[in-house]
C-alpha cells in the first residue's frame, strides 16, 4: 500500500477510488467495533477479490490445538484463536438475472469513509453490471449504547433503466477462520429459522462451547415513503438464513434497505434463552429505527471525544493519525464488562490469538486511567486478580512453588495460550509490567483500597516468581537469571536480559513496599493478607538479599546497560544502513540471521528506561538511547511510542515528532507493510502516550501532577483532556504559553514545566512556554 493512501482530514478516514489490492488493508483499517462485537469493512455484498472476511464477538474463542512436532512438556494445551463469527451482514444482490460481484462489476467512483467522531462506516458507490448503472450506498454502525444491535441503511438507485432486484439478505454461517490449521470449521450450527420477518440462527463452537445466537429483521423504504417487498425464505442449503426479497426498480429510483441485527453471546445468557434475547434485541432496534439508533450512538460517541480528544493545530495528518488511536482503542475495550479485554487486533482481524498481552498493562492502562472513569483501569488491574491463581498454577507447572505467579504471556481466561517455548517460557518480563501497572495506578490515584481488594497478593505472587527465577552465581557472586527473552523479541535465550532483571528486581522491591504500606493503612487487614499468602519475615529477608546483589550487564567503556550478556559481541550495525528493500527483516530475513544479528525489533533497555526514568540521570537516559536508537528496528508496533516518549524528553524534537507520526500513522501508512492482517490496537495507546506522556510531559511527582510540554516545529499548537480522580483537564500548548483549565472537578494543583498553581474551576491558569 503507498503511504498517505488515504486521504488527510481531522475526523474521517478517506478512501477515494476502488484499488482491489488495498481492499484486505482498507479492511482492516475501516473496522468498526463497540467492545462488544467488531468486524473488518469487509462489502455487505458479494465480492469474490481477496478479502479476510473478519465478524467477531467478544470473549468467543477457539481453543486450537498447539500443533508442534516436538511436543515438549509445559506446553499450553492449546492456542486460542480470534474466532471469526457467522456474518450478520450478508447481502446478495441479483440485478437483472445477474450476480453483483464488485470484484467484477465496473465500479465508477467509489469513497469509502469512516467517521471517528460517531464510528459510522460508509461508502458510495456508482457501478455497471450487465450495462445497467446503480448508484449504491451503504452506511452501518454497531451501537456503543446498545452493543449487542448492528444495523445497515443500503440504498440501490437505478440510475440508467429500471432493473429487476433480487436481494437476499442473511446471516451467513458459512464462515472460517483464515488461520485454521486444516480448513476446519470451529461453528457448529444449532438452529437456523426465517419466520415471521425475522431470520435467526445460534451457532456453537466447537470445545469451547460459546454459543452466540443472531436475529436480523428489514425495513424497506422506496424513496420516502415505506414499501414492502414480496419475501420468502431463503433455502437454508448453504448454511446461510434469510430472506429473498424481490422488487422492480424503475429508473430514477432509489430503494433503501435498512437490516437490524441483534447479537447475543452466552458469556450473557443462559443457552436456553439465547435466541429469543437476539430476536427481542432486534425487535427492539427495528422499533426504535435507524436513525433514532445513530443518533444515540453519535451522541454516546462525542460523549467519548469530550473526555479523550486530542487536538493538534498545524498538522492534518498528525491529528487525523492520533485521533485514529484513540478511536480504534475505544472500538475495542469500552470498560464495560470485566471479563474483556484488549486484544492487540481488537476486532481487526485474527493474528495473535489471545485477548490478553502484557500489552495491557505496559500500554493501554496509562490510557484508559487517563481517559475512561477510574473504575476502568482498576477493573483491567482486577481482571488479572481473578486470574492470579491460575497464573500460580502456571508458574507451578513450570517448577515455581510457594504461591509464585507467571501470568501467561497471552491469555483468554488466565491460562496460558500461546505456544512458542520461547514466549511462553521465556518472555516472563510480561510479569514484571502487571506489577507496575498496579504501581502506575496507585501513583495517579491514590486508591489504595486496591491494595487490599487483590493488588498486594498480586505483587506478593510476583515477587515470589522472582526470587525463585533468579539463581546464584558461584563465578559472579551475584544473582543472574538465565535463560529469558526480553521485550526484543529479536533474542532468544539470553543471559541477563537488562530490562528483566531491572524490573524483577523492582518487583521485589516494591513488594516489600507495598506490604510495609499496608501495614501502615490497616494492620489488620494486611496481616490477614500475609497470613492468607503465608509471607513471613524470612521470605523477606531472603528477598532482600536477593535485590541487593543482582547482576546487571554494563559497558564500562560505552558507559551504557547492556541489553543482555554478550550483546557486545555481535557484528554492530545500524539500522539506517540496511537495504530498504530488506525491511521490515522479519519479512526478508531467515529467523536464524535475525536472532544472530544486533538489530532490536522493539524498546527493550530503553523500555526500562522509559518505566523507571527516575532512577537515571539525563546523561544516562541520553548515553543509551543514543546508543540503542540506530540498532532499533521498530518491528513491533510498541516501538516507536517509548522512543517517542524519550526523545521528546531528552529535547530530540525531531526523532520524537519523527516516532510519533511513525506510532500514530503506523497502520495508516502501513509502516510494517502488514496492516492487511489488522491493526496494531495495543500499541495505539502508546501513541496517545507518547503525546500525552512524550509531548505533554506528563508525570506525578510528590502527588503532583506535573506537564512538560515541548510543541514540535511542525505544530502550532496541541490540546488534550485527562482525566485525574474525580477532575478533568485540559492542557493546551502553543509556542507562547501553556493553559490549563479545570473542565470539572474542585480545587487541584498542577505543575507546568516545575511551577505550581491551584486550578480552579472555570479559570484557566497560564505558564509560560518557555522555560
Ligand atoms: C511484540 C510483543 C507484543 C505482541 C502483541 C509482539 O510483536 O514483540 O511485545 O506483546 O506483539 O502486541
Amino acid at each position: 500500500m503507498q503511504k498517505e493512501h488515504y486521504l488527510i482530514n481531522p475526523w474521517q478516514i478517506i478512501e477515494e477510488g476502488f484499488n482491489p489490492k488495498n481492499q484486505e488493508a482498507s479492511e482492516s483499517i475501516f473496522s468498526l467495533g463497540n467492545g462488544k462485537m467488531g468486524q473488518r469493512a469487509n462489502f455487505e455484498e458479494y465480492y469474490s477479490g481477496k478479502t479476510l472476511q473478519g465478524n467477531y464477538v467478544a470473549g468467543v474463542y477457539y481453543p486450537d490445538k498447539t500443533r508442534v512436532g516436538w511436543w515438549k512438556n509445559g506446553y499450553p494445551e492449546y492456542f486460542a484463536k480470534v474466532l471469526n463469527a457467522p456474518n450478520w451482514m450478508y447481502l446478495d444482490i441479483n440485478v437483472n438475472g445477474s450476480r453483483l460481484d464488485l470484484a467484477k462489476a465496473e465500479i465508477g467512483n467509489f469513497r469509502r469513509t469512516l467517521h471517528m467522531k460517531h464510528s459510522l462506516l460508509q461508502r458510495n458507490c456508482s457501478l455497471s453490471i450487465g450495462g445497467v448503472e446503480l448508484e449504491i450506498e451503504s452506511e452501518r454502525f454497531l451501537s456503543i449504547v446498545k452493543d449487542e444491535i448492528a444495523a445497515i441503511k443500503y440504498s440501490i438507485k437505478a440510475v440508467s433503466a429500471d432493473v429487476d432486484l433480487i436481494l437476499e439478505s442473511a446471516i451467513d454461517l458459512d464462515v472460517h477462520n483464515k488461520d485454521s490449521n486444516y480448513d476446519e470449521y470451529f461453528w457448529n450450527i444449532m438452529s437456523q429459522s426465517a419466520a415471521n420477518e425475522f431470520s435467526t440462527a445460534q451457532t456453537q463452537t466447537k470445545k469451547s462451547l460459546f454459543e452466540v445466537a443472531y436475529a436480523i429483521k428489514h425495513a424497506f423504504k422506496l424513496g420516502d415513503n415505506d414499501v414492502t417487498l414480496h419475501a420468502e425464505p431463503m433455502s437454508i442449503e448453504h448454511k446461510r438464513t434469510g430472506y429473498r426479497f424481490t422488487h422492480k426498480l424503475k429508473k430514477g429510483e432509489t430503494l433503501i434497505l435498512y437490516k437490524y441485527a441483534g447479537i447475543c453471546s452466552s458469556l450473557n445468557y443462559a443457552s436456553g434463552l439465547l435466541k429469543n434475547a437476539a430476536i427481542s434485541v432486534c425487535e427492539s432496534a427495528f422499533t426504535l429505527g435507524y436513525e433514532n439508533l445513530k443518533k444515540e450512538h453519535c451522541s454516546a460517541w462525542e460523549n467519548i471525544w469530550h473526555h479523550a480528544d486530542i487536538q493538534i493545530e498545524g498538522d492534518e495528518a498528525a491529528q487525523q493519525g492520533i485521533r485514529f488511536n484513540i478511536f480504534q482503542l475505544y472500538q475495542t475495550y469500552t470498560g464495560t464488562d470485566h471479563r474483556l479485554n484488549i486484544g492487540p487486533k481488537g476486532f481487526t482481524g485474527e493474528k495473535y490469538g489471545g485477548s490478553t498481552y502484557w500489552d495491557t498493562e505496559a500500554y493501554c492502562i496509562p490510557f484508559y486511567l487517563h481517559t475512561a472513569p477510574q473504575n476502568v483501569a482498576r477493573q483491567l488491574l482486577s481482571y488479572r486478580y481473578k486470574q492470579l491463581d491460575k497464573a500460580i498454577e502456571n508458574a507451578a507447572k513450570l517448577g515455581f512453588k510457594n504461591g509464585a505467579a507467571l501470568y501467561p504471556m497471552v491469555t483468554m481466561n488466565g491460562e496460558e495460550c500461546h505456544n512458542e517455548w520461547e514466549i511462553t517460557f521465556e518472555e516472563i518480563h510480561r510479569n514484571g509490567a502487571i506489577a507496575y501497572a498496579i504501581y502506575y495506578y496507585l501513583k495517579y490515584t491514590k486508591d489504595y483500597s486496591y491494595l487490599f481488594e487483590g493488588g498486594l497478593e498480586v505483587l506478593v505472587a510476583i515477587a515470589r516468581f522472582w526470587a525463585q527465577r533468579f539463581n546464584w552465581s558461584e563465578a559472579k557472586q551475584q544473582y543472574v537469571m538465565l535463560g529469558v527473552t526480553g521485550p526484543n523479541e529479536y533474542e532468544n535465550n539470553v543471559n541477563n536480559n537488562w530490562y528483566t532483571n531491572y524490573i524483577a528486581r523492582w518487583c521485589i522491591q516494591y513488594a516489600g513496599e507495598a506490604l510495609a504500606h499496608c501495614q501502615a493503612l490497616n494492620s489488620k487487614d494486611s496481616e490477614l493478607i500475609q497470613a492468607k499468602v503465608g509471607l513471613h519475615a524470612e521470605e523477606l529477608n531472603h528477598w532482600k538479599s536477593i535485590s541487593e546483589n543482582i547482576h546487571f550487564p554494563y559497558d564500562e567503556k560505552l558507559d551504557v546497560f547492556l541489553q543482555q550478556e554478550g550483546y557486545l559481541d555481535k557484528e554492530q550495525r545500524f539500522a539506517d544502513d540496511l537495504n530498504p528493500n530488506e525491511r521490515p527483516i522479519n519479512q526478508h530475513w531467515s529467523w536464524d540471521r535475525i536472532l544472530r544479528s544486533c538489530f532490536i525489533k522493539q524498546a527493550d533497555v530503553l523500555q526500562g528506561i522509559f518505566f523507571f526514568e527516575d532512577d537515571f540521570s539525563v546523561d544516562q537516559i541520553k548515553r543509551n538511547f543514543d546508543f540503542y536508537e540506530p540498532r532499533t528496528v521498530h518491528e513491533s508496533s510498541l516501538s516507536p511510542c517509548v522512543h517517542a516518549i524519550l526523545a521528546a524528553k531528552l529535547g530530540y524534537e525531531e526523532k520524537a515528532y519523527e516516532m510519533y507520526l511513525r506510532t500514530s500513522r503506523l497502520d495508516l501508512d502501513d509502516y510494517n507493510k502488514e496492516v492487511h492482517e489488522g491493526l496494531h490496537i495495543t500499541s495505539m495507546a502508546g501513541t496517545w502516550m507518547s503525546v500525552v506522556l512524550g509531548f505533554g510531559g506528563l508525570r506525578m511527582r510528590d502527588g503532583v501532577l506535573h506537564f512538560n510540554p515541548v510543541l514540535p516545529k511542525q505544530w502550532k499548537a496541541f490540546k488534550f483532556t485527562i482525566r485525574h480522580r474525580d477532575c478533568l483537564i485540559e492542557v493546551n500548548a502553543n509556542n507562547n504559553e501553556v493553559k490549563v483549565s479545570l473542565l470539572e472537578g474542585e480545587l487541584l494543583g498542577v505543575a507546568v514545566h516545575g511551577i505550581e498553581k491551584t486550578l480552579r474551576p472555570n479559570t484557566p491558569e497560564a505558564w509560560s512556554a518557555k522555560i
